[in-house]
């Protein structure tokens, strides 16, 4: 396996020639020429009372209309004295005062004046009456009589007293301008008595997604349509940056109701943000709506970025317009480096914080000359510090923005890190909790029944998809704890054992039976031996299969089937199950090899060719880790093993009960 990972790949950036990105620009200058145009400031203050103020932005400092508290008072249960009173007070030799006839609560003010030898009761937080200048603790007096106590210790004068103003004084300032509400400054404001304070008016960012392909969550997925997900993230990060979203949902690729749509956003908004269609291409034509909104129109359109060349950015009458590439991490990543730095400066909110840590890239990364590249990486703990390892999904990827822990940064004039260069992380959550237990190789749906049983032990898991091959390697390599694989050993017909060395050792998991899936009803397969389904196969011209990737245990079993026959479909080779299941239930293809619950979940007709071992290798040194025994011994749980056997795999320990080896 190569060792270098390439961590994204941008197929729909590289669009034809034509129009295409001439002008493409340094990030840094991008950026420059975009906020030139723009304010950079809030847009305007508005009142809030104190409740509806909690995560808005101060707008004027503000200072406290009264002394807290507003009067000197008593910080103890006890007796209001005069110090002078107590001096030499002792066990030995107690000093006696008359008691005032009153007690002085908590919202009472005092009538009577403390006059030497005298002292009021008083309770916590109750006004010091005239007179007395410290308050002695009920502890340390006895009564002596109706009317009078005696007290064992002496007091300094201000003893046991809360002074006026000695906690806020009145004209102080509370908070300052550009601060944060949350609940410890509602709770100072309160305690000041202000009841609505001074706020910066938040940014309304209009939020648009564009193609005819997008449907809304909650709406069924056409043929050939997917979710728009990038509406939703956008909206969302509006709002954890300061701003109101409005959100318009989905456009079509059409240029009319594109710019209805846009004229209307950009009437009701501060801001309008658009994704996709961003190239320069025929069917892109967002950015020519886009061009004549308003002066100066389009600043940038093609910046030196990986992921989100196509990004462009545009002004139009002293708003913001920007259009985010598709790809929906293009998207995210162009939306936090351009967009956010402005949308914080219009609602007042300081320029986003980011924490960052050091670690070392576990594997070479190969990077672009010419363009900054950002890489979505996820960290793990090793002996010597953290590992950054590239989540090497592509730009059109969803999950690895929620998978990784942060990103790193590739100059751009470097076309690669090597392995064990020390990098910053920029992390998503400062306060990121790196998992208990990391998981990486070939991914099975039979695995998170697994994870799930450690997570309600309290155990958090990663697990990161790099196939068989990749999770051997990172499990020789001490990244992480477990590798699960499913690799064949053509020479010994035999899983997993021959491809361990010698510091690996070999937990089973269990089977997971290969079939020969195809549509329900089709007659070349339905009914059929696998011997004969395959001469069926090769016999039609009109039939088409779908291989795998070379390197995948099904793929084996393919060649074997098809011997050395090249039948049309054979270049298609996806990387999983799924890919093969889905494209035969859309009719890209007639047949393919995949497990048993895949080919149930698309609803597909299968034949049975094999079992193969879904296995674990872990490092020996890790063997007596907790988390690892935890997953151990989670693997053996009757409930984990019921739910294998559901899905349709045949947990090891079955299998050794049958006498299957
Ligand atoms: P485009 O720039 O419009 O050609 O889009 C590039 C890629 O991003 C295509 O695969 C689109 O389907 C995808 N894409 C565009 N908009 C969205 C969206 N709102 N949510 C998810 N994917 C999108
Ligand atoms: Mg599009």
């Amino acid at each position: 396996m190569s060792r270098a990972i390439r961590p994204t790949t941008i197929g729909a950036e590289k669009a034809p020639a034509q129009e295409q990105f001439l002008n493409v620009l340094s990030r840094e200058e991008a950026a420059r020429r975009f906020q030139s145009h723009l304010p950079m400031r809030p847009l305007g203050e508005e009142m809030a009372s104190l409740g509806a103020s909690l995560g808005r932005v101060l707008a004027q400092t503000l200072r406290s209309p009264i002394d807290a508290p507003p009067f000197d008072r008593s910080l103890v249960d006890g007796f209001a004295v005069r110090a002078a009173d107590l001096a030499g007070a002792s066990e030995g030799a107690p000093a006696r005062l008359a008691l005032n006839g009153e007690t002085i609560a908590c919202g009472v003010a005092p009538t009577l004046e403390v006059a030497p030898g005298a002292a009021t009761p008083i309770a916590t937080g109750g006004p010091l009456p005239r007179g007395a200048d410290a308050i002695c603790m009920i502890e340390n007096a006895d009564p002596d009589g109706a009317d009078h106590i005696l007290v064992r210790r002496a007091l300094a004068p201000g003893q046991n007293v809360g002074f006026a103003g000695g906690d806020i004084a009145q004209g102080e300032t509370l908070l300052r301008r550009g601060a944060t509400i949350g609940s410890r400054e509602i709770g100072m404001l309160a305690a000041c008595g202000v009841a609505a304070v001074p706020i910066y008016r938040r940014p309304c960012v209009a939020v648009l997604s564009t193609g005819d392909e997008l449907v809304q969550p909650g709406e069924p997925l056409r043929p050939a349509a997917i979710y728009d997900s990038n509406g939703p993230i956008v909206a969302a990060a509006v709002r954890e940056n300061g701003g109101e979203a409005i959100v318009f949902g989905a456009i079509r690729d059409d240029e009319e109701a594109l710019e209805v749509a846009l004229r209307s956003a950009l009437a009701s908004s501060d801001m309008v943000i658009l994704s996709g269609g961003t190239s320069k291409s025929a069917g892109d034509l967002n950015h020519r709506v886009v061009a004549r909104l308003g002066a100066p129109g389009i600043v940038a359109h093609g910046v030196a970025l990986k992921p989100g060349k196509p990004l462009c950015l545009a002004v139009a009458d002293g708003k913001p317009v920007v259009i985010l590439p598709g790809f929906p991490t293009s998207a995210m990543f162009t939306f936090h480096d351009f967009v956010v730095p402005v949308l914080r400066a219009m609602s007042g909110l300081s320029p986003r914080g980011e924490a960052s840590v050091e670690a070392t890239t576990a594997v070479r990364i190969l990077s672009d000359l010419g363009r900054t590249e950002f890489v979505m990486t996820a960290l793990t703990r090793s002996d010597d510090g953290l590992k950054a390892f590239p989540l090497a999904k592509g730009s059109g990827s969803i999950s690895a923005f929620a998978q990784a822990d942060g990103f790193l940064k590739i100059d751009a004039l470097a076309d690669h890190l090597n392995e064990g260069t020390r990098v910053d992380v920029t992390l998503f959550d400062p306060e990121v909790k790196l998992p208990d237990l990391v998981i990486m190789g070939s991914h099975c749906v039979g695995l998170e029944l697994v994870v799930d049983a450690l997570a309600d032990a309290g155990l958090a898991t990663r697990v990161v998809a790099l196939g068989s091959m990749g999770g051997l390697a990172a499990a020789r390599r001490g990244e992480c704890d477990i590798a699960p694989i499913h690799l064949m050993d053509p020479k010994t017909e035999s899983y997993n054992a021959p491809f361990l060395t010698p510091e690996l050792a070999l937990i089973e998991g269990w089977r997971r039976m290969q079939g020969l899936v195809f549509r329900i009803g089709d007659a070349r397969f339905e009914g059929r031996s696998v011997g004969e389904a395959v001469e069926a196969a090769l016999n039609d011209p009109a039939c088409h299969m779908v291989n795998r990737n070379s390197g995948a245990g099904t793929r084996i079993i393919l060649d074997r089937l098809i011997g050395g026959a090249r039948p049309d479909g054979y270049w298609n080779q996806p990387k999983s199950h799924n890919a093969v299941a889905a494209a035969i239930a859309q009719g890209r293809a007639d047949w393919g090899v995949a497990i048993l619950p895949v080919a149930r979940a698309y609803g597909l007709g299968f034949l049975p060719i094999g079992e193969e071992h879904y296995d674990f290798a872990i490092a020996r040194a890790r063997l007596d880790a907790e988390p690892v025994r935890a997953f151990v011994e989670a693997l053996r749980r009757d409930d984990v093993l019921r739910g294998l056997r559901g899905i349709g795999f045949t947990p090891a320990a079955d299998a050794a009960r049958a006498g299957v080896r």
